[in-house]
C-alpha cells in the first residue's frame, strides 16, 4: 500500500516568490540482473551535471524496499562511497536539480519516495497549470500548499498505488492530470517505468548495457557508462522494464515538439538529439550566421563553453581564424541563478577571464550561444574592451529570446529579457558593442536538418504547443493558436505486446 498522506521528504516551507514551480534537471535510471544499480545510475549523473547542479540524488531497490540518498551540491560532493554502498540493489532511478529561486530547500530535493518505502518519483519539466492536479489532491485531502509540481505528480501516483494499482496502472491513471512539461522516471521495487509529456519537450532516450536497460536525459551518459543507444521514449510513451525484458504503451497520442533550446545551449554537445549530434548543429549555427552577416575581423572568440561549436563554426565558414581568447574557471556553477544583478555581475568576472594578446589591437568577433537579460554580454563586452579590442562584434547563435519559458528552463520573467523591450540596435548600445548580429529564425532550423514542425520555439516566437494555463495572461504578444492537445486513447495495448524498434 502507498501512503496518500505524504511523501518524503516532506518541504518544510512555502514555496518563495512566483517563481517558476521546477526547472531544468537531468533524469536516469537502470534495470537489469547486476547489482550495481545506484553505481552506474551515480556515473549516469556525473554525465548529466551540466543539466542541473543544485541538488543529486539516487533511489534504489533490492526486490524488498527502496532506499534513497539526496543531498544539495554536485555529483562530486553529494555521494561517499558509503552512500553507495547503502544503495544495493538492481534497480535505481537518479536525478540532478537545478533550482530556480537560488535558495537552499532541501526537502525538494529528488528522487521522491513515498513513506511506505515502495515507489519513487523523478521528473525533469514543468507543470505550467497544476489546476486540476491541485483540485484532483485536495479532493483526496492532501494539502497541497507546500508541494512543487512534481511532489504532486508523485503523490497522484501514490494515491493511485494506495488503491492498488500497480504502479505502471497508477502512472496511466494519474497521467491525464499532468497538464505539463514531463521527462520522468518512476520504480517500485522491482520495475522500472519511464514516460513523457505528449510532446516531448524534454529530451528522454533508451539505451542498453548488456542485459541492462538504461533510460537518461541525454545520451551522452550512455557512452559514459558503456550502454548503447537504443531509440528515444517518444512523445506520450511510456516503457517499462522489468525482469521480463522492455515494453511500450503509447499512453496518449504524441506529436514530437522538442525544446530548441536543447540544441542552442541546453544539452551536452557530444549528445545525440533527434539523430543529430549538439555539436555539429551548434557549428551549423556559427555557419548560417556567417553566412547571414559577414563581418570583417580579425579574430573569433568564444564566451566559454557552450558557445564554442557555434564559434568554431563561425570561424570556418568566415576564414577568419579561431582563437580562446576568453578563459573560464571550470569551477564555478551557477552564474544565471545568482538572486541579485549585483551577485551576477561579480560572478561574471569570477567565471570569465580574457588573454589580453590575443584581443589587444584587433578586430574581434565574439560569439555567444544567448542573450537573455544580457548581463553576461554586457559584462564580457566590457572586459574585451578593456584588454586593448579596436573593434568589437557580438554574434548571437540563436534568435532573440521574447518570451519566458514555463517548460522547465530558468528564463526569467518576460520583462528581464531584454529582447522582449528593446530592438537589436538598442541591446548592442546597451552591451557597448560596435555591432550585433542574432542569428534567424529560418537559419537555427535549417541548422539542425530536421522540419521545424519537430520544435518547440516558444522562447522565441511565443507560440506555446502544451497549454501554459493562467501563465499564458501574463505574457505579451503570445500566441494560443498552435497549442498541441493530447487526444486520449480508447483502447491501450496490451501489457504484454512487445515494444516496436526495440532491439
Ligand atoms: P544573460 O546574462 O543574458 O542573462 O544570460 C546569457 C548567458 O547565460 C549566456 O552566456 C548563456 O550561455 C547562458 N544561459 C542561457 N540560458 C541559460 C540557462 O537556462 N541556464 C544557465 N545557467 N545559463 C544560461
Ligand atoms: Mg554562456
Amino acid at each position: 500500500m502507498g501512503s496518500t498522506k505524504s511523501l518524503l521528504p516532506i518541504p518544510q516551507k512555502k514555496l518563495a516568490g512566483n517563481h517558476a514551480l521546477t526547472e531544468k534537471c537531468a533524469v536516469f535510471g537502470i534495470f537489469g540482473p547486476n547489482n550495481e544499480a545506484a553505481r552506474v545510475t551515480y556515473y549516469g549523473l556525473w554525465a548529466l551535471q551540466h543539466r542541473g547542479q543544485e541538488s543529486s540524488g539516487i533511489s534504489s531497490s533490492d526486490g524488498k524496499k527502496i532506499y534513497r540518498h539526496a543531498s544539495n551540491g554536485l555529483v562530486a560532493n553529494v555521494y561517499r562511497e558509503e552512500d553507495l554502498d547503502n544503495l544495493p540493489g538492481n534497480v535505481a532511478i537518479g536525478h540532478n536539480r537545478y533550482a530556480t529561486s537560488g535558495d537552499a530547500r532541501e526537502n525538494y530535493n529528488q528522487p521522491i519516495i513515498n513513506l511506505d518505502k515502495t515507489f519513487a518519483f523523478a521528473h525533469n519539466g514543468n507543470l505550467p497549470d497544476t489546476s486540476s492536479l491541485v483540485k484532483f489532491l485536495q479532493k483526496n485531502k492532501v494539502k497541497t500548499a507546500k508541494l512543487n509540481d512534481s511532489h504532486m505528480m508523485a503523490v497522484a501516483i501514490d494515491i493511485f498505488i494506495a488503491k492498488g494499482q500497480p504502479l505502471e496502472q497508477a502512472i496511466k491513471s494519474a497521467y491525464p492530470l499532468f497538464q505539463g512539461v514531463f521527462s520522468a522516471v518512476a520504480m517500485d521495487t522491482t520495475q522500472l517505468i519511464a514516460f513523457r509529456d505528449h510532446c516531448g519537450i524534454r529530451p528522454l532516450s533508451i539505451g542498453k548495457m548488456g542485459d541492462s536497460y538504461v533510460v537518461s536525459s541525454e545520451t551522452c551518459a550512455f557512452e559514459t557508462i558503456g550502454a548503447k543507444y537504443i531509440r528515444d521514449v517518444l512523445p506520450g510513451e511510456m516503457v517499462i522494464i522489468d525482469k521480463n525484458g522492455i515494453k511500450s504503451e503509447q499512453i496518449v497520442p504524441g506529436t514530437q515538439k522538442l525544446d530548441i533550446f536543447e540544441f542552442v545551449y541546453f544539452a551536452r554537445p557530444d549528445s545525440i538529439l533527434l539523430g543529430q549530434r549538439v555539436n555539429s548543429v551548434r557549428q551549423r549555427f556559427g555557419a548560417e550566421i556567417a553566412k547571414e552577416h559577414k563581418v570583417s575581423a580579425d579574430v573569433v572568440i568564444p564566451v566559454p563553453d557552450s558557445s564554442i561549436p557555434a564559434a568554431i563554426g563561425y570561424a570556418e565558414a568566415s576564414g577568419i581564424p579561431f582563437d580562446m581568447g576568453l578563459v573560464k574557471n571550470r569551477y564555478i556553477h551557477r552564474t544565471f541563478i545568482q538572486p541579485t544583478a549585483e551577485m551576477r555581475k561579480r560572478d561574471v568576472k569570477m567565471k570569465l577571464n580574457p588573454v589580453n594578446e590575443s584581443i589587444a589591437g584587433k578586430r574581434v568577433v565574439l560569439v555567444d550561444d544567448s542573450i537573455v537579460r544580457g548581463t553576461t554580454m554586457r559584462q564580457v563586452v566590457h572586459m574585451i574592451r578593456e584588454a586593448g579590442a579596436k573593434e568589437l562584434h557580438v554574434v548571437i547563435s540563436c534568435p532573440p529570446v521574447k518570451y519566458p519559458d514555463f517548460y522547465g528552463i530558468n528564463t526569467p520573467e518576460q520583462d528581464d529579457l531584454i529582447s522582449s523591450r528593446l530592438s537589436v540596435e538598442e541591446i548592442c548600445k546597451y552591451i557597448g558593442a560596435d555591432s550585433l548580429h542574432f542569428l534567424s529564425y529560418a537559419g537555427m532550423i535549417r541548422a539542425t536538418k530536421l522540419p521545424q514542425n519537430v520544435f518547440s520555439m516558444s522562447c522565441f516566437n511565443g507560440i506555446y504547443p502544451i497549454d501554459i494555463g493562467n501563465a499564458a495572461k501574463k505574457v505579451k504578444n503570445i500566441t494560443l493558436k498552435a497549442k498541441v492537445s493530447p487526444k486520449p486513447r480508447k483502447t491501450h495495448k496490451s501489457r504484454n505486446e512487445p515494444v516496436k524498434a526495440l532491439a
